[in-house]
């Protein structure tokens, strides 16, 4: 296809809201140049040189925007063995086995979970050391918080300096080859820094041809490292990217640039950009590290941990406003939420808030004073099905309550991928039913907080495109703006939100250019 064409279809969504929908597209450049009728648009590509690309049962839409994942532990997770639903230990030797024979180096794996093991006991590293030998080999527990390594990764990393109090030892005070919580964290560092940058760039580029598929034209990465950040900027200087991401630094790497003054936002080529900073207010509902006014229902000792103060967020946010960068905080909990609308008082940047998982009516008025967006995933209605355990309901309808939300603040629907998956269809999903099928006892208390296709595509393209700070260059297929755009088998609006988990993506565009397949 050359750079100019004309794009004829039965439906051509150039925006949700308000609904648009045409015959014909125009893009020349990269860009759409009309929207309008088909014989318009086939008048106008002649005229610019350009061919005529006709599907006329297919249905067009703007590419879809996740603005919250984490490309680089997405590409991790799609190069490792998947251990989810493994029944013993054999079977996960076995597993691991089949996995790392033709693969050098280093063996990653994630989901195990010993609950389901016929032995009846946590696996160690001799067990692993019995299937690969001397490979280093480690294997996340299906929470995140315990991590197995054999006796090569601990010896290679230094584990039981690394994580002295995060070793778990047997009666004879030998180290089992398991590390939890910190010990994890410290583990994950070791193994990244190991990831050799050719590696690093294929589990960069693994990801974002992953995403692609499924119809996501533009990421968002939440909290990436220098490293991670100048290997993506260096894809897309030299063309491999197949879709945009846009960076939002952690806070080590946003001191690093700001001790730099290097301001924001910092484009490399066409598809990658340095936006903003990303922070952590709490912790998560699931570990009951989320940070809540009232304590935990099902653990009424504690009420979470609070991991940024509001003059810790004012002190940061004012750093990124005078260098021209968003910033994108996490807070799941009530009282982190309270820390962040605190700190943003006079931030006159842009800021986003991710996650919203707990939200007070009070706070709902203080977020549309502040004009931040509202960074949300509804696929964790999904996940989180002990969520009213955590919060009782009493506090039921704090939760997810994303319809709320969108009458007082943008949002943007993102799944927070590799913790979700990237698929945005099983995200609409979520969106559009709260797992009433699936029996989510939260569905039954927050039903109202459903959300409609059509908004939620809207939510998905432009709404993610304003937390980018992106809103007249991508998710509307209007004149001006990026052609970015996704063919579907079918129209999605003429599906039961039941059946938007079947949408059959058939190319995807970014810039004008196929990317996928
Ligand atoms: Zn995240």
């Amino acid at each position: 296809m050359s750079a100019t064409f004309a794009l004829i279809s039965r439906k051509v969504y150039t925006s949700f809201r308000p609904l648009r929908v045409v015959q014909g597209l125009v893009v020349h450049r990269g860009k759409v140049v009309y929207s309008g009728s088909g014989g318009e648009a086939v008048d106008k590509a002649r005229r610019l040189g350009g061919d005529v690309l006709e599907l006329p049962d297919w249905t067009v839409i703007p590419g879809l925007v996740d603005s919250h994942t984490h490309v680089d532990s997405l590409g991790l997770a799609l190069n490792s063995v998947d251990l989810r639903g493994v029944g013993s230990i054999e079977e996960l030797k076995t597993a691991v086995r089949e996995w790392s024979a033709g693969r050098p180096g280093w063996v990653f794996g994630r989901g195990w979970d010993q609950e389901r093991f016929r032995e009846g006991r946590f696996p160690t590293r001799w067990d692993v050391d019995e299937a690969v030998g001397d490979r280093p080999v480690i294997l996340i527990r299906v929470c995140g918080h315990m991590a197995l390594l054999n006796t090569a990764a601990a010896e290679e990393l230094g584990v039981e300096e690394l994580a002295k109090e995060r070793l778990v030892r047997n009666e004879a005070g030998e180290f089992t080859g398991l590390v939890v919580e910190e010990g994890v964290e410290a583990v994950m560092r070791q193994f990244w820094h190991r990831v050799d940058e050719e590696t690093l760039r294929r589990y960069l580029l693994d990801a974002v041809s992953h995403a692609v598929r499924y119809g996501v034209t533009t990421l968002g990465l939440a909290g990436a490292s220098i490293r991670v950040a100048s290997s993506l900027a260096e894809l897309s200087l030299s063309g491999r990217l197949p879709a945009k991401v846009m960076v939002y630094l952690n806070l080590d790497a946003f001191r690093r640039f700001s001790e730099l003054d290097l301001r924001a936002p910092m484009f490399f080529g066409k598809r990658v950009g340095i936006v903003g900073v990303k922070l952590f207010a709490d912790g998560s509902l699931g570990a009951r590290t989320a940070y809540l006014t009232e304590p935990y229902e099902d653990a009424p000792e504690t009420r979470g941990l609070k991991l940024l103060g509001r003059e810790d967020v004012a002190g940061i946010a004012s750093r990124a406003e005078r260098l021209g960068y968003q910033v994108a905080v996490h807070a799941i909990g009530d009282a982190a939420l309270d820390e962040v609308i605190e700190g943003l008082r006079g931030f006159r940047g842009r800021a986003r808030v991710e996650h919203l998982s707990v939200v007070r009516d009070d706070q709902l008025v203080k977020l549309g004073e502040l004009g931040v967006a509202g960074v949300v995933q509804p696929h964790f209605v999904l996940s989180d099905w002990w969520v009213l355990k955590r919060v009782g309901a009493r506090r039921a309808g704090w939760v997810y309550r994303f319809k709320d939300l969108s009458e007082f603040i943008q949002i943007s629907l993102s799944t927070d991928s590799p913790v979700e998956p990237i698929d945005p269809w099983e995200n609409l999903y979520a969106a559009l039913t709260r797992g009433e099928s699936e029996g989510i006892e939260l569905a039954k208390y927050t039903a109202d907080q459903k959300l409609s296709m059509v908004d939620a595509l809207h939510y998905y393209t432009s709404g993610s495109a304003h937390a980018l700070g992106l809103e007249s260059e991508i998710g509307r297929l209007e004149p001006g703006y990026d052609a970015d755009f996704v063919i579907l088998a079918q129209d999605p609006l003429e599906l039961e939100a039941e059946d938007v988990r079947r949408v059959r993506v058939v190319e995807v565009y970014v810039g004008g250019e196929r990317v996928y397949p």
